[in-house]
């Protein structure tokens, strides 16, 4: 058996166009969605996401503004960007590049980013809406996984969900928008004794380690959607997730390839919380 690979390079695409046009919509009410990105330092790879995601909001209409701070900022300096930020009209959704250098408390800056500008979703305030089943802003990961299942029609209702990374960002958000969805839901962590036996038991199996190939093909249920998540880079160069592509295509039922599976959908999502938040914007102004 060969799995079906989950296109989330198409599907992201899609999402896009639907941005754009909602962005359209925005604008003949004279409001442009605006997203400030601001990154610290000059760490790599962050780099990169802050240029691809200024370049997707700008190809979809929305308004980019990316503030880079230099890596010895201190936490009072970049406190103080964040509130100008969150005072600026033309400017709907922040969002603070991390990881922060080592000298940052990354949980106070994100605290400080007004929870309705906080298109990432990780405010504490934020994450609380999402757990009590009334969320404002879904993290871009999840929602992007959210999307994909749907578009793959996967019933969730009743379905056995395990997650592999119980991360603040992806696995425990990740719980809740599938629990929410009717699923029973296994998430996994460093300590988790038996992985493989949490895995095999997954209708659907989302996996966000940062651990490459720890998933291997054994380890799936034959026929179970396999989501994953890993970014990382080889000594080679290549991008490899963190499910071992070849022995899990041969068992799985769909999978998402690494790259162009949830990183692209990641980025449309971002541009679909942003837009959210210009369109409540443009609703308080109208009542
Ligand atoms: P974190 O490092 O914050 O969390 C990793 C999680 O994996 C932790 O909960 C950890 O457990 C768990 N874990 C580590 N080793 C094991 C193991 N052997 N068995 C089971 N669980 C384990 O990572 P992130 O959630 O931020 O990111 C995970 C991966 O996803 C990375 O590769 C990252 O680059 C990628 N990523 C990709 C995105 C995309 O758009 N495609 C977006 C965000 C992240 P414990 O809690 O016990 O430490």
């Amino acid at each position: 058996m060969t799995a079906r690979l989950i296109d989330g390079k198409a599907l992201s695409d899609t999402v896009k166009t639907e941005v754009s046009k909602r962005v359209l919509a925005l604008k003949k009410q004279g409001i442009t969605p605006g997203l400030a990105v601001v990154l610290v330092g000059d760490d790599p790879a962050s780099q990169v996401y802050v240029r691809n995601k200024a370049a997707a909001c700008d190809k979809a209409g929305l308004h980019s503004r990316v503030i880079r701070l230099a890596a010895d900022t201190t936490e009072g300096e970049l406190l103080d960007v964040v509130q100008e930020l969150n005072a600026d009209r033309s400017i709907h959704g922040i969002l603070v590049q991390l990881p922060l250098p080592a000298h940052m408390n990354a949980s106070l800056v994100i605290e400080a980013i007004a929870a309705d500008k906080d298109v990432d979703g990780f405010h504490v305030s934020n994450a609380g809406l999402l757990m009590t089943g009334q969320p404002l802003f879904r993290p871009c990961t999840p929602y992007g996984i959210m999307k994909m299942l749907e578009a793959e029609n996967v019933a969730l209702r009743g379905a056995e969900a395990v997650i592999v990374g119980a991360s603040n960002i992806v696995g425990k958000p990740m719980a809740m928008l599938l629990l929410a969805a009717g699923a029973t839901v296994t998430l996994c962590n460093s300590k988790t004794r038996d992985l493989g036996a949490q895995t095999r038991r997954a209708d659907v199996l989302v996996v966000a380690t940062g651990k490459p190939g720890i998933v291997t093909g054994d380890m799936i249920k034959p026929g179970a959607v396999v989501i994953d998540v890993g970014i990382n880079r080889c000594a080679d160069g290549r991008l490899v997730g963190d499910v071992e592509f070849d022995s899990a295509k041969t068992v799985a039922g769909a999978i998402t390839p690494v790259p162009g599976g949830v990183g692209p959908m990641t980025i449309a999502m971002l541009l679909v919380n942003t837009v959210e938040a210009a369109e409540r914007r443009a609703a308080a102004i109208h009542i």
